[in-house]
């Protein structure tokens, strides 16, 4: 192994080749700030990242109350003491010199400071006024997927309890959305299936929209080092575009956006009609076979080549292999599920594991990705649309039973309508129903598609907008008023990844100024709006992390999210640890359904369903007598084109997406010099037949533009397919004169700009990757390249066109063996 390693230029970092059924060998990354030499850091204490859903667990090198730097965690279930670019350097963003520290409020159309009474008695008195004239439906709360579980169990309860209003989401809706609504359509409830330690043992792993190489880059390595060692797994990669992991892979298809569901359909023709089927386990664990095969039954590779435009011949090979695999890993991610049949293509991939028998043992293992860190518990909490603890709001028992535990009565919990997600809050602003938005974590003025719209909708005089952040975002800039958080190393609280694993994140320093812990901030405003139960206690009876904690326990109980088994002290002591776990499985659950499909029963199902083409819900009865015994469900779905296709005006599909280097609105990546420095701007991606036929090349200042907006960006000449244009959406305007959005004479640079309000019908996952744009030259780069990585799937067609992308001595970080580490071991610290 490397003593140091520059972490920029080889994100990845140092191979340890393992072999199939081995355990995956630790390896300790370590980065420390410039100057600080281990001896001198004084704690570390116990974390786990925040910057993607990997969950990698670290430790907080602290030194003099600062955070110096970070160490994984070898211990570590999740990634054996491995660490990628943003665990590494993400971390310097919390001492940002520019990190709020006072209350903010508008006075005059101006932002000024105040102190945390003034801006809090402002809040609860608007609030108590509009649900005195308006009701609780004028009040809504938009989240994250970045906050601790403690606080989203908070913020659950004093929404729908407490203010009794039916608009909570979170911003999970952009990112994960589909991935819990597929489950629930196969597996009726929410919940991972697979583990990450199915890496360990598959021969294929298939990965579909999903570059594991950027968005997990820790789960990357460890599939490099499978690929390096004995009895290696073969890769099917789905992907438009050049990534690592198309690379590596046995068989790579780049198709047409929004096309997946026709792939799909074809790989489970090919896979039914070679009978390599597991009938046994068809019969049963599952309903709807036959629907399923007459559906695909003329859905054949040259159908589907055409639709798709990949050679027939290469989706039978990717049939194949899918098809023959022994032990297959699929995994899912923002390629399926941010287009418009989202949920539709992710479910013909659990389909795909259910007539294979794919499911519940070493190797089948099915992962349905989270993008964000705590993604998984913004949904299982109840604050990203469901009711807490995976419980179905259309079941009276489910709600009386959640009205038990908050011992309130169960009108008391708005059940009304399935809970309101983002794109309908944002809708019911815009229509003026409702008139309060408390967002928390989250930077819509730049996540959101259509940001012309989203801007005005956030400026309106009517809508008094809340935003609670770290910094003062885009978003933070139009609100009303703004409370300044703490983050990770200033607070604790659990985090879950998106393998179910749990971790604890401890308090390391104080967080800066006045800034507060999120829980502290929803438990402030409880206090003041003084919420009651039915006998007229305090409806929110817990004060800190670990009794927010136990609270959850109490919630989660007998729910298939079950944490009772779990306790802060055990996760210091045990490090991750899957749920559920209680007494049934006192050391967690690896896998889910390794005994038949457990949460799909009526009486406990978390959904009932949807149409998959138009979202309706599904009633109880048709439930009932689609799946009386509780099966896992093989739900069929028919081809359907984009909605908005290429034509002579905007002759290009444009997709958006992510880098390695940042993270979702780059708030905190880009406060990171290294991570800042790898990526530094907007860049738009070409290929390079439509480059050469254009007259484009290298650098070129282009703008692209849709029926929403423009922006413009260098261009950068890649392999990604022809007639697809690509933008990174993380840039918006905080470190432009723009501030919340582009100047009145300066051109867009957020990819938002041009996206389209529009969503998958049954997840509500917005559309990302099927619109239509134009191409056009604003100037020449004359031998500037474009700011985009060189290291990843951003990396130019013709070698030396930029130069390559390196963080030099200051990305330099250690991998060591584990051995004995200088420092000793510190309380909440490994
Ligand atoms: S970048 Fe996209 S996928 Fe990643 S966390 Fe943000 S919304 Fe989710």
């Amino acid at each position: 192994m490397e003593d140091a390693t520059d972490r920029i230029a080889r994100p990845w970092g140092t191979r340890v080749p393992y072999g199939r059924h081995e355990t995956w060998p630790a390896r300790v990354d370590t980065f420390l700030a410039e100057g600080v030499e281990p001896g001198a850091v004084r704690r570390w204490v116990q974390s786990a990242s925040i910057l993607h859903s990997d969950g990698d667990a670290m430790d907080i090198a602290v030194a003099d109350g600062r955070m110096v730097g970070v160490r994984g965690r070898d211990v570590d279930r999740v990634n054996r003491g491995r660490l990628g670019p943003k665990d590494l350097f993400g971390w310097q963003a919390n001492a940002s010199r520019d990190r709020l520290t006072r209350p903010l409020v508008r006075r005059d159309g101006q932002l000024v400071e105040t102190d945390w009474d003034t801006a809090m008695d402002l809040v609860a008195a608007r609030s108590r006024e509009l649900l005195d004239s308006r009701g609780p439906g004028s009040i809504g709360f938009y989240t994250s997927g970045q906050l601790f579980l403690e606080e989203y169990y908070t913020l659950a309860v004093l929404a729908r309890a407490g203010i009794g209003t039916n608009h909570l989401d979170g911003n999970t809706r952009l990112c994960t959305a589909t991935a819990a609504e597929a489950l629930k359509e196969t597996f009726g409830c929410d919940g991972q299936p697979g583990s990450y330690d199915d890496f360990d043992h598959a021969d294929v792993v298939a990965l579909f929209g999903h570059n594991i190489a950027e968005t997990q880059p820790v789960q990357w390595m460890r599939l490099l080092d499978r690929l390096e060692g004995a009895d290696p797994p073969r890769l099917l990669c789905v992907d438009p575009r050049p990534t690592r992991v198309a690379e590596h892979a046995a068989v790579h298809l780049a198709p047409r956006s929004g096309t997946n569901v026709a792939l799909l359909n074809a790989l489970l023709h090919e896979t039914i009609r070679h009978e390599r089927i597991d009938r046994d386990f068809i019969d049963a664990h599952t309903v709807g076979f036959e629907e399923l095969a007459a559906r695909v039954a003329d859905c054949t590779p040259k159908w589907a080549a055409e639709i798709c435009d990949v050679p027939a011949a290469r989706i039978e090979e990717a049939a194949e292999l899918v098809g023959t695999a022994e032990a297959l890993v699929s995994t899912v991610l923002q390629g399926v599920y941010q287009s418009h049949q989202a949920t539709a293509a992710a479910v013909q991939v659990n389909n795909l594991h259910l007539i294979r028998g794919m499911l519940g043992r070493p190797g089948a293992g099915l992962l349905q990705m989270n993008g964000q860190p705590t993604a998984q518990n913004t949904r299982e909490c109840g604050a990203n649309g469901d009711l807490p603890g995976f419980r179905n709001w259309q079941n009276d028992a489910h709600v009386a039973d959640l009205a038990r535990v908050w011992n309130v009565e169960p009108e008391t919990v708005p059940h009304f309508a399935p809970p309101t997600h983002a794109m309908q809050i944002f809708r019911y602003a815009e229509q003026g129903s409702l008139r309060m938005l408390w967002i928390s974590g989250t930077n819509p003025a730049v996540s959101m598609p259509e940001l012309p719209r989203i801007r005005s909708i956030l400026s309106q005089e009517r809508l008094f907008t809340v935003v609670q952040d770290l910094y003062l975002t885009e978003t933070a800039r139009l609100a009303d008023v703004v409370l300044p958080a703490a983050t990770w190393g200033e607070k604790t609280g659990a985090l879950t990844n998106a393998d179910r694993t749990v971790h604890l994140s401890c308090k390391a320093v104080e967080p800066p100024g006045e800034a507060r812990p999120d829980l502290d901030i929803f438990l402030d405003y409880a206090r003041r709006m003084d919420f009651r139960d039915k006998d007229g206690g305090p409806l929110i009876t817990w004060d800190d992390p670990e009794s927010a904690f136990e609270a959850w326990k109490r919630c989660s109980a007998g729910r298939p999210c079950d944490y009772t088994g779990l306790s802060y002290a055990r996760l210091r002591d045990t490090s991750g640890t899957q749920w559920p776990c209680d007494d049934r499985a006192p050391e967690g659950t690896a896998r889910l359904y390794t005994d038949g499909i457990s949460w799909a029963h009526p009486d406990m199902c978390e959904s009932y369903g949807k149409d998959l083409e138009t979202g309706a819900s599904q009633e109880v009865v048709e439930y009932r007598s689609l799946n009386p015994d509780g099966r896992a469900m093989l739900k069929a779905a028919a081809y359907l084109p984009p909605h908005e296709e290429p034509d002579e005006e905007y002759p290009f599909q444009l997709t958006t997406g992510r880098t390695l280097y940042h993270f979702h609105t780059r708030t905190k990546t880009g406060r990171a010099p290294q991570l800042n420095d790898a990526a530094p701007d907007v860049w738009v991606e070409v290929s390079a037949g439509d480059a050469e036929r254009l007259g484009l090349g290298e650098g070129d200042l282009v703008e692209v533009t849709s029926r929403r907006g423009s922006l413009r960006g260098r261009l950068r000449v890649t392999g990604i397919r022809t007639g697809l244009l690509f933008v990174p959406f993380h840039y918006g305007y905080w470190d432009t004169a723009g501030g919340s959005g582009p100047g009145p004479d300066t051109p867009g640079r957020a990819a938002n700009e041009t996206t389209v309000t529009d969503w998958d019908p049954a997840s509500k996952q917005p559309l990302f990757k099927t619109a239509s744009a134009a191409l056009t030259l604003v100037e020449r780069g004359g031998g500037r390249p474009s700011p985009a990585p060189t290291t990843t799937a951003s990396a130019p067609v013709a070698a030396g066109a930029a130069p390559p992308t390196s963080g030099g001595p200051a990305a330099r970080t250690t991998e060591q063996e584990p051995t004995e580490f200088p420092h000793g071991h510190e309380e909440g610290a490994r």
